[in-house]
C-alpha cells in the first residue's frame, strides 16, 4: 500500500495544478470500510481552499490554455490520452484504491467501475470535436446561427457509491465542451477522486482545468454552490441535499444538473423467463451492495409466480459470497460506514414493526466490517421501506394482480429514476415502458448503462441528463446570433 501512497499525494488537494495543504491544515482519515481501519489522511479543506480553487478554475476559464489556446481537437486528445492512462498503466492502481476507500469486489473495480471510467472519457474525447450550433431561417430578411459554448466553471459534487464513476460521467463531458472543474469528492471517499486528478495534469490538461477539493459537503460544498465564480453545479447524491443545493442556487440563478435519489420498481409478470428475472433482481438490489441511485428496490412480482419466484430469489441471496473485497470470489463487499450499516438495519426494525416479513438476511454478520447480509423482505407499498430510499441490499418484495396495478404501484412514489419489466410479451413491455414515470426502463435486464444513454431523473430524483449528446449539450450556453441582411 506504500506504494499507491506515494502516487497518491492524500493529505493534499489540487488546485491550479499544486498540490496544496488545506489553509487551515487540517486532515481526517479515509477509512478502509472492510477492516475499520484507517487507510491515510487526507485534506480536510475549508472554505478558504473553495475560494483558491474558484480562482484556479476561473482563471483557466478566462484567460488558460485549455480555451484560448487549444482547439477542440487538443482538448479531445487529452480526454482520449487520459482515458488511455486510465485503461491502460493506472487501472489495477485506481482499482486497488476503489476497492480500499468504498468497500467494493476487486473483481467489480477492475473489471467495471475503472474501465468504464476509462470508457467514459474516450467516448466524450470524441464530442470536443463534434459541439456546434444550427443556422436557422429566421422571419424577414436577416441570417441567425446559434453558437454553443461552454458555461464556464462548473462545481462537481458527488457521493460515495461510485466515487470515479460518478465523478467521471461529469468530468469528462463538461470537459469535452470546454469547461473548467472543481470537483469535490464525498468525504467517505476522496482517494480516485485525486489520483485521476494527477493523471488529468499527466494527460495533458492544463493546471487548474481539473481542480480537486475534498472536505465536507456543509463546509465545501455549500461555499461551492454559493459561490458567483461557479457558473452550474453538477450534483449527484441524496434527494435533501439536492433540495438544499436548489435552494443555495437561486441566489446566483446558477444552472444546475442533479441526479438524486430512487426508489426503483422492477416488475416481474407471470409470462417472464422466471430464471432471467430471478437473476435480474438479485443484480438489481445486491449489486454494489445496495448502494446503487437505480436499485431496483421495489420488487413487484405477479401473485401467480410470487412463491415460486421469491424461493428462487432467496437462494440467490444466500449464496451470495460476502466478504473481504481484495478476495476476486467476493461479490457483496461492506456497506460505506458503521452510519449507513445501521440506518440498513434500522430500516429493516422499521419494515418489521409495520409488519414485513424478513423472508432472509436482516443482519449484519459478526466480524469486522459494515457488512449487511442479503435482504428480501415481503411487504407492501405503503410500508416505509417501500416508500423510503434504504441504499442498501434490501429488496421489499410486493405481489400484483393485473397490468394496471402494476404501472400503479410504480408510479406510486416520490422518485422516477429507473426501472425494470420482465416479461416475454412485446406489447406489455412496450406499454409498462410508456407508462412507467421513470428515466430509465430496463426490458428484460437490469442496471445496463453505456456512456451513449442518456441516464437521469423524473420526479424527486432530479433532472437534467447525464451521457449521451443530452450531457454535452447540459454543459453548453446557447447564443443566438442575428445579422441583419437589409
Ligand atoms: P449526499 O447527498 O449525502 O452527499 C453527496 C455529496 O454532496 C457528497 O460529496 C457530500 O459531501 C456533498 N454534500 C453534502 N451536503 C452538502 C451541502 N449542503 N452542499 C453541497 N454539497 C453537499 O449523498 P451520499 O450519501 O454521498 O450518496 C448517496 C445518495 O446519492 C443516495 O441518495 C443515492 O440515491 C444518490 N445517488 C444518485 C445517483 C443518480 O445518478 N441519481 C447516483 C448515485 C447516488
Amino acid at each position: 500500500m506504500s506504494e499507491l501512497h506515494s502516487t497518491l499525494r492524500p493529505g493534499r488537494l489540487l488546485i491550479g495544478g499544486e498540490w496544496l495543504s488545506a489553509q487551515n491544515g487540517a486532515t481526517r482519515a479515509t477509512v478502509n470500510p472492510a477492516t475499520e481501519e484507517k487507510i491515510t489522511d487526507v485534506a480536510d479543506g475549508g472554505e478558504a481552499d473553495v475560494e483558491l480553487a474558484v480562482q484556479a478554475a476561473r482563471k483557466a476559464f478566462d484567460s488558460g490554455p485549455w480555451t484560448q489556446k487549444m482547439t477542440a481537437a487538443d482538448r479531445g486528445r487529452a480526454l482520449y490520452k487520459l482515458a488511455q492512462l486510465i485503461a491502460g498503466p493506472h487501472r489495477d492502481e485506481l482499482a486497488e484504491l476503489e476497492t480500499l476507500d468504498c468497500g467494493k469486489p476487486i473483481s467489480e473495480t477492475k473489471n467495471i467501475d475503472i474501465p468504464m471510467v476509462a470508457e467514459m472519457f474516450e467516448y466524450f474525447a470524441g464530442w470536443s470535436t463534434k459541439i456546434h450550433g444550427d443556422t436557422i431561417p429566421p422571419r424577414g430578411n436577416a441570417f441567425t446561427y446559434t453558437l454553443r459554448e461552454p458555461i464556464g466553471v462548473i462545481g462537481v459534487i458527488v457521493p460515495w457509491n461510485f466515487p470515479a464513476l460518478m465523478a467521471s460521467w461529469k468530468i469528462a463531458a463538461a470537459l469535452a465542451a470546454g469547461n473548467t472543474i472543481i470537483l469535490k469528492p464525498a468525504e467517505l471517499t476522496p482517494l480516485t477522486a485525486l489520483r485521476i486528478g494527477g493523471l488529468a495534469l499527466e494527460a495533458g490538461i492544463p493546471p487548474g482545468v481539473l481542480n480537486v477539493i475534498t472536505g465536507k459537503g456543509t463546509v465545501i460544498g455549500r461555499p461551492l454552490v454559493r459561490h458567483a465564480g461557479v457558473d452550474k453545479i453538477s450534483f449527484t447524491g441524496s434527494t435533501p441535499v439536492g433540495q438544499e443545493i436548489m435552494r443555495e442556487a437561486a441566489g446566483t440563478v446558477k444552472r444546475l444538473t442533479l441526479e438524486l435519489g430512487g426508489k426503483s420498481p422492477n416488475v416481474v409478470f407471470a409470462d417472464a423467463d422466471l430464471e432471467a428475472a430471478v437473476r435480474g433482481a438479485a443484480t438489481g438490489i445486491f449489486y454494489n451492495k445496495g448502494e446503487v441511485c437505480a436499485a431496483g428496490s421495489r420488487l413487484f412480482i405477479e401473485e401467480s409466480v410470487r412463491d415460486e419466484f421469491l424461493e428462487k430469489l432467496k437462494g440467490r441471496a444466500e449464496a451470495l459470497k460476502y466478504g473481504d473485497p481484495f478476495d476476486p470470489k467476493t461479490r457483496l463487499g461492506p456497506q460505506i460506514s458503521a452510519g449507513q450499516r445501521d440506518s440498513i438495519l434500522g430500516y429493516v426494525a422499521k419494515g418489521r414493526s409495520e409488519g414485513a416479513s424478513v423472508m432472509t438476511g436482516g443482519e449484519a454478520p459478526s466480524g469486522k466490517g459494515y457488512f449487511v447480509k442479503p435482504t428480501i423482505l415481503a411487504g407492501n407499498n405503503d410500508m416505509t421501506v417501500a416508500r423510503e430510499e434504504i441504499f442498501g441490499p434490501v429488496v421489499v418484495a410486493i405481489p400484483f394482480g393485473s397490468f394496471e396495478d402494476a404501472v400503479r404501484l410504480s408510479n406510486t412514489t416520490a422518485f422516477g429514476l429507473a426501472s425494470g419489466v420482465w416479461t416475454r410479451d412485446v406489447k406489455k413491455a412496450h406499454r409498462y415502458a410508456r407508462q412507467v414515470k421513470a428515466g430509465t426502463v430496463w426490458v428484460n435486464t437490469y442496471n445496463m448503462y453505456d456512456p451513449s444513454v442518456p441516464f437521469g431523473g423524473f420526479k424527486a430524483s432530479g433532472f437534467g441528463r447525464e451521457l449521451g449528446a443530452e450531457a454535452v449539450h447540459n454543459y453548453t450556453e446557447t447564443k443566438s446570433v442575428w445579422i441583419d441582411l437589409n
